[in-house]
């Protein structure tokens, strides 16, 4: 069925890759899965604060997190599995 433009411009939200690490042997920080990410938003939910994405199969893993806010955690994408690391990024300077 078609679907009428709903005005203004579609949903384009920034994601920012992930970086995959293996998985933590130490306890320093806790390890979060999908579920929790949900708890994330929470934290997050700020318009501005892209989505961050597993680095691996590209999964959204938060949304208006921002980044100060859960380099705390590893995150552990539901998709794949895989634990990623949100701390700094050689390849963002910015770090979101
Ligand atoms: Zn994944």
């Amino acid at each position: 069925m078609a679907r009428g433009k709903t005005g203004g411009h579609p949903d384009r939200r920034r994601q920012k890759r992930l970086r995959v690490i293996p998985e933590p042997q130490d306890t320093a920080r806790p390890i979060v899965a999908p579920a929790d990410a949900a708890a994330l938003n929470v934290i997050g939910g700020f318009d501005g604060a892209p989505d961050f994405v597993c680095g691996s199969c590209g999964r959204a893993l938060t949304r208006g997190a921002r980044r100060a806010e859960i380099v705390r955690f590893v995150l552990r994408c539901g998709g794949c599995g895989a634990f990623n690391d949100a701390r700094a990024d050689p390849h963002d300077p910015q770090q979101g």
